[in-house]
């Protein structure tokens, strides 16, 4: 699905002086995974999710959806982020209602769409709601909407549940696991972004490291367990004591 050949970013910084964040990141993500990649903070995660999602270009390197090369935002693919990024004066419908209008659906048809994707991810009833008005989990839930409403492809999820107290954080992923598992969703790929290790060997098919300096991969762990997984079974423990 998604294809990164080295791949290498570097932003400058106040003083004029280059700072390279991402050095030869080779890194593929094939259909029927889901993927996580974990990293200090700094090392790169976000920069590396932006690239694949076209929103910030790569300094050198291949990055490619489907062998297509990626120059900006793809129609298939789509992103949830840590700060949900709702627009607090739309609608919990508008905001859904959003992606689509990027991509010329009519009115009608973006109404009926979005009502689908509320109702799959528990939202049902709350289309008129203001963000303010939800929880936080409720609010991701809503950012998932936005994403899902667009049938992506591929979906990019950064830290989308570390804003979360522990418990909501693990019910909303597991109801994402459940879609995925089910195939509710027309979605061929997933890559998460984390921090939580645990989270990583919770929902991931297999879990790679990016290093800072330089920032490229540096290892990867499959994990070949059937979900639901159990955090407390000694296979899931000995993971991520390994990770
Ligand atoms: P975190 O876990 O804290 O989210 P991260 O792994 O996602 O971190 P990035 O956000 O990708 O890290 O940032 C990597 C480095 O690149 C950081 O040092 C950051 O300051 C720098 N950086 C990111 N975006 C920019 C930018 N637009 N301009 C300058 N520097 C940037
Ligand atoms: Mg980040």
């Amino acid at each position: 699905l998604i294809e990164l050949k080295g791949v290498a970013k570097s932003f400058r910084a106040a003083d004029g002086t280059a700072r390279s964040v991402l050095e030869k990141v080779d890194f593929e993500l094939k259909e029927g995974e889901i993927v996580a990649l974990l990293g200090k903070s700094g090392s790169g995660k976000s920069t590396l999710l932006r690239i694949i999602a076209g929103l910030i270009p790569s300094d050198t390197g291949k990055v490619a959806y489907r062998d297509r090369p990626i120059y900006g935002p793809v129609a298939g693919i789509a992103m949830v982020f840590q700060s949900f990024a709702l627009f607090p004066w739309l609608t919990v419908q508008q905001n859904v209602e959003l992606g689509l209008e990027a991509q010329g659906v009519p009115a009608d048809e973006r109404e009926t769409r979005a009502d689908a994707v509320l109702e799959l991810i528990g939202l049902a009833g709350f289309g008129g709601a203001l963000p303010r008005e939800l929880s936080g989990g409720m609010k991701q839930r809503v950012g998932i909407a936005r994403a899902l409403v667009t049938n992506p492809d591929v979906l990019l999820m950064d830290e989308a549940f570390s804003a979360l107290d522990v418990l909501t954080g693990e019910t909303l992923r597991n109801d994402m696991l459940e879609l995925w598992d089910e195939d509710r969703i027309p979605t061929k790929g997933i890559l998460i972004v984390s921090h939580n290790i645990e989270e990583a060997v919770m929902m991931s098919d297999r879990i790679i490291m990016l290093s800072s300096d330089p920032g490229c991969i540096r290892c990867e762990v499959k994990i070949d367990l059937p979900r639901p997984r159990n955090v407390d079974s000694p296979e899931v423990r000995a993971l991520i004591d390994e990770v």
